[in-house]
């Protein structure tokens, strides 16, 4: 190709589903162009755009002389190499989403803006060359305790600085380190690029037998793609199986991605890997600054990191020698982003790991239908480490009836009395309820007047922590009222949140030290690490929670877990929801029983009888979900057919209805019989914000099918007029019908 006729392929960030045509800078020196580069382009009205080269051409479909020049190329070398690309390009084309918008999002922060990319300096704390040999003397001196838990940790390392904010396990870790550094007992220094050479500690824990066999069954196919299904209980030893894996991946001088469903759970797991393995890790979340965040992406790239951790948008961390891929908790939600581009970060990884020839291990304790169906399919291949690793045992269930039982708000006086004999014996406690607040309705039982959300029409959440009536769709809020506004009678205040039962605790054992986490209380930055740390310390006796409990801690202490209520997801319309339940279920009481004494979970419920918890308790959670997944067999759905939800949303409710259903028409009129439709109907939140929604379900018996299908649907629907006076969006493999 000469220069004359070169063309660009260039990706935007826009909307707009394609890629746009640019000719080269005049005199671009031969061989500097490659994909992967950022180029600055002029696009629209905007002058000075972020583009990135996805291909180099020489025929083009426009006019030539209507074609513009970019402004400039960025970089010295591409941001982005071409098996990157390509697997971004694919997601692009599954997920039907703009590729300008893939990238965009693929991107670190620092990378999408339009400069070069800044000289990274890194800063390290070492011990000083004099203690460096014998941190025994140190002892001497007069220093505090988390300095010398400090020094123990520097040991004979360089520890980036910015790492000390994110472990986040030292108090006063600033001033520490500030005094530690005037006493002449450590020093900065300043130094590009250092790099670890990696070493392994040895391990401490000797696996078992189900452990071994894991560890070697996916060691004999680390050289070729296999996609294992680790399935575990909790603490059955997952994540030591994990660490025996990828010790053997970095001793190839290749790197782990490891996925994880929340930040929450990042510092235990980084604490556990340095304990293990004295390497370069890259953090990937979004509580990072972008500096840091371009840092271990750059370390990532070039191939100094030897683990790459993070949360969900990890999955687009570009890797040098790609050795094991992880997706720990593989069934979570968290997976899945929810807005924009709605990708799933543990599918990715899967088709990720098969373009790159290497194996990825799949980790739950109750692994999603769909997993568990590919594992029955021997698409994948499923480890099982059926005991709790150590001395834990299983925990003990019971189905506490609370139909015509004497309760203290939501409490049972059952449940009151375990508590008060576990608190005896100086055990943690933790319960569960998955609602903020204090009561969720206040309704007047005279006129049946009920207090709601004038934007979402659903029932307000009455929070005692700031005396407000709270919206939990929407996120607004208005001044508490005690008084029905049309009778004038006294309001009820009826269900209970997790607030209620704090209160009901503290009444009941004054002496006991009870917390609450739930997003109420965790707003600030490290309050979560705050809970946790007392939480292990045994400073906190109740811990009270939504969710955010429910997952993946290690508490050993803990020998009751209760489920407050458990009946919630029983009769919900989402086809989900039982397996939704039975995930919670598990997880809920994977965290009691974990240490030397024997667990037990109390569920309380109206329905004792219901076989959900029948086949749960009973046969446990791998029956349950096969009898779940023939339900879903006989009903054609997921993963018996794919499926894509069409969402619309609007102030005008006839926009919505007028757009949805000429789509709905077009689609049918296309795809006779290949397609099943449900809707288009309303939501299940009808009215968030103020907008009215509405959804169509796409379903077919093939991916194929759906997909082309989608392409040519969603060009025409594009076009219509009436598609510019709504919001709408497509989602993939969708995990919620909301
Ligand atoms: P999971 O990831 O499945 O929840 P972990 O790997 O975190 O399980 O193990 C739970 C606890 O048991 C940890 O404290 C871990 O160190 C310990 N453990 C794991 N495997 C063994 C083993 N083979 N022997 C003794 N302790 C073990
Ligand atoms: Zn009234
Ligand atoms: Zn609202």
């Amino acid at each position: 190709m000469t220069a004359k006729n070169i063309f660009l392929s260039v990706a935007v960030p826009t909307p707009i589903r394609c890629l746009f045509d640019y000719l080269p800078e005049k005199n671009v020196k031969h061989g500097i162009l490659q994909p992967g580069l950022r180029v600055s382009v002029s696009f629209g009205q905007r002058k000075n755009i972020t583009g990135i080269i996805v291909l180099i051409k020489n025929k083009t479909n426009h006019p030539k002389h209507k074609l513009k020049r970019i402004n400039h190329i960025i970089d010295d070398c591409p941001v982005i190499h071409k098996k990157h690309l390509d697997l971004l390009l694919w997601a692009s084309n599954y997920y039907h989403y703009p590729i300008g918008e893939v990238i965009h999002n693929a991107l670190p922060a620092l990378l999408r803006k339009n400069k070069s990319i800044p000289d990274y300096l890194e800063n390290f704390w070492s011990l000083s060359t004099l203690e460096n040999n014998n941190l025994l003397s140190i002892k001497s001196k007069k220093i505090s305790p988390v300095q010398t838990k400090i020094l123990n940790y520097i040991g004979k390392n360089r520890i980036p600085i910015s790492e000390f904010d994110l472990i986040n396990i030292f108090p006063r870790v600033k001033q520490s380190l500030h005094a530690l550094e005037k006493n002449g007992l450590i020093k900065k220094e300043n130094k590009k690029n250092i790099e670890l050479s990696p070493k392994i500690i040895k391990r401490v824990v000797k696996l078992n037998e189900h452990q071994k066999n894991a560890v070697n069954t996916i060691a004999d196919s680390m050289k070729k793609h296999s996609i294992f299904l680790l399935d575990g209980l909790t603490g059955s030893g997952k994540t030591e199986v994990y660490m025996s894996v990828m010790e053997s991946v970095i001793k190839q001088k290749k790197q782990c991605l490891v996925l994880l469903p929340e930040i929450g759970l990042t510092p235990q797991i980084i604490q556990r890997f340095k304990n293990r393995f004295e390497v370069d890790m890259a953090i990937q979340h979004s509580g990072l600054s972008d500096i840091e965040r371009f840092k271990y992406w750059q370390d990532a790239k070039t191939g100094k990191a030897k683990i790459i951790l993070g949360t969900r948008s990890a999955v687009w961390t570009p890797l040098k020698k790609p050795g094991i891929y992880i997706v720990d908790e593989e069934h979570d939600l968290s997976y899945k982003q929810r807005s924009g581009f709605q990708y799933s970060a543990r599918d990715l990884l899967i088709v990720r790991a098969k373009r790159d020839g290497v194996p990825i291990v799949l980790g739950s304790a109750t692994p999603s239908l769909e997993t568990i169906n590919n594992a029955e399919k021997n698409r994948y291949t499923r480890l099982i480490l059926p005991t709790r690793a150590g001395a834990a045992k299983k925990p003990e269930y019971q189905l506490l009836d609370i139909q015509n039982k004497k309760m203290h708000g939501p409490l049972s006086q059952t449940l009151l009395d375990e508590i008060d004999k576990n608190l005896k014996l100086n055990n943690q406690i933790l319960l569960f309820l998955n609602r903020r607040g204090y009561a969720t309705t206040l309704y007047c039982h005279k006129c049946s007047w009920k207090a709601q959300c004038d934007r979402c029409e659903i029932p307000l959440t009455y929070h005692k922590s700031n005396n407000r009536l709270h919206c939990h769709n929407c996120g607004s809020s208005k001044e508490n009222i005690k008084d029905c506004p049309l009778c004038k009678s006294n309001l009820l205040r009826l269900g209970h949140g997790t607030e209620r039962i704090e209160e009901v605790l503290s009444k009941k054992f004054p002496k006991s030290n009870i917390a609450r986490i739930d997003r109420d209380t965790t707003q600030k930055k490290d309050s979560m690490d705050n809970y946790l740390k007392k939480m292990h310390s045994g400073e906190i006796d109740i811990l009270v929670g939504t969710q955010m409990i429910a997952k993946g801690h290690h508490f050993p202490n803990v020998t009751l877990a209760a489920i407050v209520d458990a009946d919630r997801g029983l009769f919900s319309t989402d086809f989900r929801a039982p397996e939704r339940l039975a995930q919670l279920f598990i997880q809920v009481s994977g965290r009691t029983g974990r240490g030397k004494k024997k667990g037990v979970v109390i569920v309380q419920t109206y329905n004792p009888k219901h076989p959900l918890f029948h086949n749960l308790i009973k046969h446990g959670y791998n029956y349950l979900a096969k009898s779940l997944l023939k339900e879903r067999k006989l009903s054609s759905l997921p993963p018996y057919s794919y499926i894509a939800l069409l969402r619309v949303e609007a102030h005008n409710i006839k926009h919505v209805k007028y757009f949805i259903e000429n789509a709905s028409m077009r689609l049918k009129r296309q795809s006779e019989g290949v397609l099943l439709l449900f809707g288009p109907v309303p939501a299940l939140t009808e009215k968030h914000s103020g907008r009215f929604r509405y959804q169509l379900v796409i379903q077919a018996k093939s991916r194929k099918v759906l997909h082309e299908h989608i392409d040519n649907w969603l060009q025409e629907i594009e076009k219509m007029k009436s598609s510019k006076k709504v919001r709408w969006s497509l989602d993939i493999d969708p995990l919620d019908m909301n």
